[in-house]
């Protein structure tokens, strides 16, 4: 079943959902015409159809092996890899001044979606490396901004990111790799890094590891952590590969999904690392590169979800099973999408697929708004949604995925129709680049302090626009203005919680909540967009009268507190 990168659908979301003309009317993003995001778009849909898709089951077939020391990728992976680098993708928003196009990071969202939905081992590499290339520019001093960011944009050496240890986890701060200053500026790094993506490859060109580790005598937990350029070849002045660091892949992870993209335990001996940002400062530079990589795997989990939407569609028109309820009439296709629950799989794919994008162009958007007029409340928006893109993007890839093995009966349970291999893939995406749990704690404390400000911002908005809805979809924006209403409250309760152990027990709920009212807003604008009448006024009943409901449970299971949750012994929980 080939791939078809959702163009159209993007077109008209930027267009008529997430309010894109609000980007590409700023001077900052001009450039960012109708005319030249279509091009793109095109550009990017072709590249994922015609190179990255085909490759997709042999980077599941013939994962990455280690070679005497040297990680080597998939066969056809070095091929597909070029052309990314080639089109200039990885460099769409990186600076200008640097070899990139400064174009918007909605685009590139865009670009990572549909990559993802080709080939998200594959597609994982170039997303490190815009992490990597952020980070380097807010923090980076000069001469290193000079000599890597050319490279790292143009695609010629790629980033990755080494945060985890065996023992430091979810809790980066207990990380216990050692850097000691050599006393020319450079730094002797020593330590061991787990599940590192990408740690080593034979695309060509250098490795370069930004790599967290503690100085002598540096503060316990986060406060204690600095960032490291480490390079696996150390660059001579010009640009040129120098030697080979003092660093190693000791193994590669034995995963299951996403085959193609090695995951390497690294070893490093007194290997010769640069600061990245001030000393002790590493997490907030970290924290640059990982939240815009937590918005590129919310991405990641979207474009599974619609690769997985796609097969199941295909197989739906072409499976035929028993007498449905159609026999007979002008729409009868004989097939399986004539049954009801079928339709209910393929609904409940469709709208998910929508509402996910849509709620993650929207966070989109938020940055880009933020970067280019420097306002407050947007860089809020942009924060606020961030938790909310990733979580929800991801946990929708792994559910509609999982529908579309449904929608395959046994032949979904062999690999050979690949709808079982999207399921592996996606799992992975609600678990790095901190859980799901993680970042909606991170959702309900800190982006929470504000009082539940921004939060009431987008329910305000939510209310308004269903409020006008009414006119036309009097029961449609009827459901959702009483939805946003419960969310209300909810938030409410949310904040009211001193203990944030209560807030944390309904963290996934509430998110999970939020994210189901704001899909409906969007789903109403898209009906609205189409003038109340036609596919997308129909998805939208589907969503809003039958996955609209589940924000109920959801909020009332976030506003129950922690107590209940520790009345049960952990002997009741571990017998
Ligand atoms: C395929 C793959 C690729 C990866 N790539 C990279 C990479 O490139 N670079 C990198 O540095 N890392 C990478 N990782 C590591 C990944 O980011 C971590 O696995 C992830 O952050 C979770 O850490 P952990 O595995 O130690 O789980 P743990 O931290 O042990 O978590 C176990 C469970 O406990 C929960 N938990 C933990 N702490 C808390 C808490 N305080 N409150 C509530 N719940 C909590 C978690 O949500 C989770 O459900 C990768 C992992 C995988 C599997």
């Amino acid at each position: 079943m080939p791939y078809r990168s959702p163009v159209a659908e993007y077109k008209f979301v930027l267009a008529h959902v997430v309010g894109f003309e609000d980007v590409s009317s700023t001077e900052t993003f001009a450039e960012a015409t109708p005319d030249t995001v279509d091009a793109i778009l095109t550009e990017v849909g072709k590249l994922a159809e015609d190179k990255l898709a085909p490759l997709n089951r042999n980077g599941d077939l013939y994962p990455a092996q280690l070679e005497n020391g040297v990680v080597r990728t998939s066969k056809g992976f070095a091929d597909g890899y070029a052309a990314i680098a080639e089109g200039g993708w990885i460099g769409l928003s990186a600076p200008a001044d640097h070899g990139g196009m400064g174009l918007p990071l909605t685009l590139t969202c865009a670009v990572n979606d549909i990559f993802s939905g080709a080939n998200m081992a594959l597609g994982l590499n170039p997303l490190l490396t815009q992490g990597q290339i952020e980070a380097l520019e807010h923090h980076a001093p000069g001469w290193m901004k000079e000599l890597y960011l050319p490279k790292l944009i143009s695609g010629e050496w790629n980033g990755t990111m080494n945060l985890t240890e065996p023992q430091a986890g979810s809790d980066v701060g207990a990380l216990s790799t050692k850097a000691v200053p050599n006393g020319d500026g450079s730094y002797a790094i020593s330590g061991q890094k787990i599940f590192i993506s990408w740690g080593d490859h034979d695309l060509g060109g250098n490795v370069c590891h930004a790599v967290l580790a503690r100085l002598p005598d540096a503060a316990p937990g986060t406060r204690g952590i600095s960032l490291f350029m480490v390079p696996k070849y150390i660059p001579n002045e010009d640009g040129s590969l120098g030697d080979l660091n003092a660093l190693r892949v000791v193994s590669l992870e034995h995963k299951m999904g996403i085959h193609g993209s090695p995951t390497c335990v690294m070893e490093y001996t007194d290997a010769t690392g640069w600061l990245i940002g001030e000393e002790d400062k590493g997490m907030a530079a970290m924290f640059t590169m990982m939240n815009n990589a937590r918005l590129a795997v919310g991405m990641q989990g979207i474009g599974i979800a619609d690769g997985a939407l796609q097969h199941a569609q295909a197989y739906a028109l072409d499976r035929k099973q028993g007498r449905t309820p159609l026999h007979g009439t002008p729409e009868n296709t004989g097939a399986i999408v004539d049954h009801a629950d079928v339709r209910r799989m393929l609904a409940t794919m469709k709208a998910d697929t929508f509402a996910a994008r849509a709620i993650a162009l929207a966070c989109g958007v938020a940055l880009d708004m933020s970067k280019a007029t420097g306002d407050k409340g947007w860089e809020a928006r942009g924060a606020f949604l961030t938790p909310i893109a990733k979580t929800f993007g991801t946990e929708v890839g792994i559910s509609v995925a999982e529908l579309g093995v449904q929608v395959h009966g046994g032949m979904g349970f062999i690999e050979e129709t690949g709808a079982a291999q999207f399921s592996r893939d996606v799992r992975v995406t609600a678990i790095y680049e901190g859980t799901n749990g993680i970042q909606a704690m991170d959702m309900v404390a800190r982006k929470m302090m504000d009082g539940g400000e921004m939060a009431n911002t987008l329910i305000d908005e939510i209310e308004s626009f269903a409020e006008t809805a009414r006119g036309d979809l009097p029961d449609l924006g009827g459901a959702v203005w009483n939805a946003a209403e419960t969310l209300r409250e909810a938030t409410e309760w949310m904040t009211e919680q001193g203990a944030l152990n209560d807030r944390f027990a309904g963290a996934i709920p509430y998110v999970m909540g939020f994210a189901r009212v704001l899909g409906a807003h969007y789903h109403l604008r898209a009906a609205m967009a189409e003038g109340g009448e036609g596919p997308r006024t129909r998805l939208a009943k589907f969503y809003i009268t039958r996955l609209l409901p589940e924000h109920v449970g959801h909020l009332a299971h976030a506003t129950c507190g922690a107590d209940d949750l520790y009345a049960l012994t952990t002997e009741d929980l571990t017998a």
